[in-house]
């Protein structure tokens, strides 16, 4: 998981009824034959926010974003921006831009000639293009380079002149698809920090399109999961990992460990239930915050990091497992250990290393006592 977390605003847009969402998308569906390729998308967001859709390959987040440049006809639905519906504009009339990767840039163009040429295409002043294509040169920290053509730069340089060309019309929402794809691990990640800064610093909305989920919960403020063309569940990237709504949302999303049960009992002064898991012969104590009838089939999310490690059975814990080791991970940070229950059931648990040693702590056939909390435990649909 990254450990890097976008700076939120003091009182989030989403969380003050009295705020009005500056995109709307409102039941969009759009098929292509027999697939859905958006079905039925309804989504709000607001001023100034880097918004993330992220989803598997085909999920739908390309058609969505094409829907909103007004490059694919929706079958139904509306798109309202700033209160205005545009879903009957033709793209150059919407207040709309779309940044596409690096190779898009003109080769036979300079930098600043890229960057000028939707400003020329609209007659705009030859002054005003030039105080412009400077401003936009200046935010992407190229003004060095202004007279370099494409083949003469970094891949990262490169982005970066394709990000100030997509900006420098002052669009009021910008659409990114996959903007880092084509760069390598390390630059990708400077690059993600790069576009948020930019992004801080002009204001402007931006939705991205990625299915890498450490950029999306990276780089967005909040981010829509989207699976088989509808939207599973959208929240912070801190309320996806630690409120999934669904096991698509809790798998997607980290690693984690889902068992399948029923509700055995439940305590309603404690606010906790039990769920029976066949897969671990035992049952799961965990919190909720709906109340959930007894017998009902639900899933229990666990978190790897969130299961406490002992070699000796703890006494006074809410929720016990014990196993053997089968697989050890050792990641320099942390070391990821499989523990085998009695039963056949796999434990994922995690432990970092906050001490420096050469050898994860506990080897192949240890036994391991594994406990965790109540409110450690998510209960899921089925
Ligand atoms: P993503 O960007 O999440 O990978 P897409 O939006 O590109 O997904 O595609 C969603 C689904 O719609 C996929 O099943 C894809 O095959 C289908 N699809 C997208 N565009 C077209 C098209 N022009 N013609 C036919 N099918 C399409
Ligand atoms: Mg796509």
């Amino acid at each position: 998981m990254s450990t890097q977390l976008r700076r939120q605003p003091e009182v989030a847009p989403w969380q003050d009824p009295s705020a009005q969402p500056f995109l709307r998308i409102q039941n969009v569906t759009k098929t292509y034959g027999k697939v859905y390729a958006c079905d039925d998308v309804s989504l709000d967001i607001y001023q100034g926010e880097l918004f993330a859709l992220l989803g598997g390959s085909g999920s739908g987040k390309s058609t969505l974003l094409r829907i909103l440049a007004g490059l694919v006809k929706p079958d139904r639905g509306r798109i309202l921006i700033d209160g205005v519906d545009i879903s009957d504009l033709p793209p150059y009339e919407r207040p709309v831009n779309m940044m596409f990767q690096s190779y898009a840039l003109f080769p036979h163009m300079t930098v600043e000639q890229n960057i000028a040429f939707g400003l020329k295409q609209d007659r705009m002043p030859a002054a005003q293009i030039r105080e412009r294509v400077a401003q936009m040169l200046e935010l992407v920290r190229m003004s060095d380079l202004g007279k370099r053509k494409p083949d003469q730069l970094s891949g990262g340089q490169r982005q970066r002149v394709a990000l100030a060309r997509s900006l420098a019309k002052q669009p009021k929402l910008l659409l990114l698809d996959e903007p880092l794809g084509a760069l390598d691990r390390r630059l990708r990640e400077h690059t993600q920090f790069e576009l948020m800064n930019i992004q801080e610093k002009v204001g402007t909305t931006f939705v991205l399109v990625t299915h890498d989920q450490e950029e999306a919960m990276t780089m967005a403020s909040r981010l829509a999961v989207m699976n088989a063309g509808m939207i599973e569940q959208v929240s912070t990237p801190a309320g996806l990992y630690e409120y999934p709504a669904t096991r698509f949302v809790a798998e997607f999303i980290g690693a984690t460990n889902l068992f399948e049960g029923r509700i055995a009992s439940q305590d309603e002064e404690q606010g906790t239930v039990k769920v029976h898991c066949d897969a671990l012969e035992r049952e799961i104590l965990a919190r909720y915050s709906d109340p959930i009838p007894v017998g009902t089939p639900v899933s229990v999310s666990i978190r790897p990091e969130k299961i406490d490690v002992h070699e000796t059975a703890p006494t006074a814990t809410e929720n016990l497992a014990v196993g053997q080791v089968v697989e050890i991970a050792y990641l320099g940070d942390v070391s990821i250990y499989q523990v085998k229950a009695p039963s056949g059931a796999i434990l994922r648990v995690q432990e970092t290393h906050v001490v420096r040693s050469a050898e994860p702590h506990y080897e192949w056939d240890d036994t391991l006592y594994l406990s965790w909390d109540a409110a450690s435990a998510v209960v899921l649909p089925a």
